[in-house]
């Protein structure tokens, strides 16, 4: 887990500070499947500005994720370039708003934060090509290198509502 102080830089308003670390960041799962992050822990740019009102945190990193692709299990991955803020107002009062959950007693957990900024860059399924074609439900066979079809395999409802009509014969 990578955290980073934040009371160690003394910011007045109006200032900024920015750094590069290197992540930890772990694999994530989607639809089932679990990805892993190339390199393991991304180097990502940090920076702090200080407000008048409080603290606005960035995160900024290039990461793949590597893992099966959703339909045929080939290898598949996707790069992100992953960009997020968060804001610590110095007064927060009861607002949930005016606070990052990802701050603790001025700790910054920057894994959790990467972690859940990566989880939302991802697409909805990775693929290992737009148009690849998936198993075969029947069979199993990589329809992408072997594209079949089965004969008398086909469910469509208007085939068995018409076995049915013959059951009734
Ligand atoms: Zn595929
Ligand atoms: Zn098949």
């Amino acid at each position: 887990m990578t955290t980073f102080n934040v009371r160690a830089v003394k910011l007045r308003p109006g200032e900024q500070f920015r750094d590069v670390r290197s992540v930890d960041l772990g694999p994530l799962d989607l639809g089932g499947q679990r990805y892993v992050p190339i390199p393991e822990s991304p180097e990502a740019v940090i920076t702090l500005t200080q407000t008048s009102s409080g603290l606005v945190l960035e995160l900024e990193l290039e990461v793949r994720m590597v893992g099966p692709c959703v339909r045929c299990l080939a290898d598949a991955g996707v790069s992100l370039h992953v960009k997020s803020q968060e804001y610590q107002a110095t007064s927060p009062g009861e607002s949930d708003e005016l606070t990052t959950p990802y701050l603790v007693e001025h700790r910054l957990d920057l894994s959790a934060w990467a972690h859940d900024a990566v989880a939302l860059a991802l697409p909805d399924k990775i693929l290992c090509r737009d148009d690849c074609a998936g198993l075969c439900p029947v069979c199993g066979l990589d329809l992408n290198r072997e594209p079949h079809e089965h004969e008398g395999e086909v469910s469509d409802p208007r085939w068995a509502a018409l076995a049915d009509l013959k059951d009734q014969l």
